[in-house]
């Protein structure tokens, strides 16, 4: 047996395996939710501007656009690495957020800078 020194393969996400097909599982419903609530938010506004939905707005379509991203890297067979070290993102943080881009130390990070 020879020792493999390389880690984090994107082998669990592979196009096609249980874990891609559950990623993308979430990742669609995720996307449906979102949909759903951006129809509300730019439908018909009966009553009372509401002043935040422009905020609101916003972050609902960055969300999705990111949700677009996720499933174009889960075909890619690069779902669920972290784009600021490559190591994989831990499956309890993808269950939480299936569109991360980033592990929680990244996260930081970009949070810090900004
Ligand atoms: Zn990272």
């Amino acid at each position: 047996m020879t020792a493999n020194t390389v880690h984090g393969t994107s082998g669990e996400y592979s196009p096609g395996s249980t874990a891609a097909r559950q990623a993308r599982e979430r990742l669609e419903r995720e996307r449906r939710n979102r949909a759903a609530q951006l129809i509300v938010l730019e439908g018909p506004d009966e009553g009372q501007p509401d002043e935040t939905a422009p905020g609101r707005l916003d972050t609902l379509r960055r969300t999705l656009e990111e949700i677009e991203e996720a499933l174009g890297r889960l075909e890619e067979g690069r779902y669920g690495l972290c784009e600021g070290c490559g190591k994989p993102i831990p499956e309890g943080r993808l269950e939480i957020l299936p569109y991360a881009r980033f592990c929680v130390v990244c996260q930081q990070r970009q949070r810090g800078r900004a």
